[in-house]
């Protein structure tokens, strides 16, 4: 076990219980003990506190808490290699149950893993260069960026190189192992926000700036956004950062988070409220004394939101080259499908995957020649489809009752039956994003959809049931989150309550309402 630091808050008498345990040992220590100690000697063998310090190894006890985890496997930028896809494949097959879930933050999600498997793991992701370290935990998680970046012809750079910069600045890095909270990144040159930067605790977007006679492209910073019961926007700095500052002004943002962010409550311990609190220019006067003076903001060079979808055949930046977005329902798959999904990548493309945060996947770098070849395998026509349908197509759910311990009600299942019904039922010939969301936690960011659903349970004559909450009209194009309806509506009467709702809307709709880019 690595010496724990002493850290300036450790004697506030204020502080969470989590703190204390992160503080006892810290969480990224756990690693070591699953390894040579809980791996070997089962579950039962595994003390309290350290199975809330599982999360900074990846890991969470999934629901019911009978001895099987969930675990998250992060995807910087949301790229991977076919080897790396095979590799999780593997994972799946052999301890998940054949389940492989994409997420809302581009990561790859498993589940009825044993502890007794988990050293294995490690390994076998460590060998490919993956790692479910800190995809969970308090301390920065999954960086998400632009899944077409280096391909994409709507991006002003190309971000691999700053998303690896930032991966291996932080991963592991015990100086920002124990943050107040859970803390999120984004990284994307892409004019369309592929990457989502308002809902991030730190995000950068595509800038340009005249620094003295020469046009220099970079970002501008983005602190404290976030979702959960409580969301909040993020905050526009007044600074033009150049690409090869991001780091550096990343551990400035995420070192005043460490030591001023708040640890007394854990609802009010992310990012946002300290945001919240200083306001974005005293935000930016403490970045400033820790990297230095840097140039006031320049040309912002976003231009809307495409909602992170990418779908059907489309030209890249390279001339004789395409990339293929295709639909993953509810962002479910199996081993074999993700296998044959790098099959794909090999055999078309350049053996690179994307994940998006829509839970969707692309196939990156395909020749013109072999475009209708692509068109016609299987799996793309009736599977992981180039054109999904309306409502399955744009359809976004969290995890749900069906594993996570938070969840008032089942979500998965649900989102992916009730899409298909909605499909049955009303013609819509533009998208509508529906998000479902099993508790006010938001993994599934129900607060920027079209249509939120929110789980949450109503007495009725013959007891509690399942019920949702109705938000309408979020959006990031002129960032704002959806507003909640009046009524809760109980499962069995959803599907005809959406279908009225959607049909009004097709109704009412303006003819320019900003649907194109999807
Ligand atoms: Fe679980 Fe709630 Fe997150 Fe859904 S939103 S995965 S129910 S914590």
């Amino acid at each position: 076990m690595a010496e724990q630091k002493k850290w300036k808050w450790a004697d506030d008498p204020s502080l969470n219980k989590m703190e204390l345990t992160k503080l006892e040992k810290d969480g990224l220590d756990v690693i070591e003990t699953i390894v040579n100690r809980y791996s070997k000697e089962g579950y039962q063998s595994i003390d309290e506190a350290d199975m809330d310090r599982f999360k900074w190894a990846g890991v969470y006890q999934q629901r019911p808490k009978d001895g099987h985890f969930m675990m998250r496997v992060r995807i910087p930028g949301g790229i991977l290699t076919s080897e790396q896809a095979r590799v999780l494949a593997g994972i799946a097959a052999d301890y998940g149950r054949d389940l492989v879930d994409v997420t809302t933050r581009q990561a790859v999600q498993f589940h009825w893993l044993t502890v007794e498997s988990l050293a294995d793991i490690f390994n076998r992701l460590s060998s490919v260069g993956l790692s479910s370290f800190e995809a969970c935990g308090d301390c920065p998680r999954t960086i998400v960026g632009n899944p077409l970046a280096g391909i994409d012809p709507h991006e002003i750079l190309d971000t691999r190189p700053i998303i690896r910069q930032l991966e291996n600045f932080f991963l592991l890095n015990r100086e920002f192992s124990n943050l107040p909270r859970k803390y999120k990144i984004s990284v994307s040159a892409n004019i369309y926000n592929a990457a989502h930067a308002q809902i991030n605790d730190l995000a950068f977007t595509p800038a340009k700036k005249m620094i003295g006679n020469e046009e220099v492209l970079g970002f501008h910073v983005w602190v404290g956004g976030g979702l959960s019961a409580k969301p909040y926007l993020a905050q526009q700095l007044d600074v033009f950062v150049r690409p090869e500052q991001v780091v550096e002004v990343a551990a400035g943002v995420t070192t005043l988070f460490r030591d001023f962010g708040y640890r007394q409550k854990r609802t009010h311990a992310r990012l946002k409220f300290l945001v919240a609190d200083w306001g974005a220019e005293k935000f930016k006067e403490e970045l400033l004394n820790l990297t230095g003076a840097l140039p006031e903001r320049g040309e912002d060079l976003l231009q809307g939101w495409n909602a992170g979808y990418f779908y059907g055949l489309h030209e890249q930046r390279q001339a004789g080259y395409f990339y293929a977005g295709l639909s993953v329902p509810v962002g479910r798959m199996n081993a074999d499908e993700l296998s044959e999904l790098a099959r794909l990548a090999d055999e078309y493309g350049d053996g690179t995957i994307g994940t998006c945060n829509t839970q969707n996947v692309l196939i990156r770098n395909i020749p013109a020649e072999k475009v209708d070849a692509f068109r016609s395998e299987p799996i793309v026509v009736s599977r992981f489809k180039l054109k999904p349908n309306t409502f399955v197509g744009y359809a976004v759910s969290c995890t749900g009752i069906e594993y996570c311990n938070l969840a008032i009600v089942e979500t998965k299942e649900r989102m992916r039956s009730l899409a298909e019904y909605l499909d049955q039922t009303v013609q819509l010939d533009t998208p509508l994003r529906i998000h479902m969301v099993g508790c006010p936690n938001s993994c599934g960011q129900r607060q920027i959809a079209d249509i939120g659903l929110q789980g949450a349970l109503v007495k009725t004559a013959s007891g509690m049931v399942e019920a949702f909450d109705v938000y309408v009209g979020g959006t990031l194009e002129d960032p704002r989150f959806n507003q909640k309806l009046s009524a809760r509506v109980t499962s069995d009467r959803l599907g005809p309550f959406l279908a009225q709702l959607i049909t009004l809307y097709k109704a009412e709709k303006r003819a320019d309402e900003p649907y194109w880019r999807y």
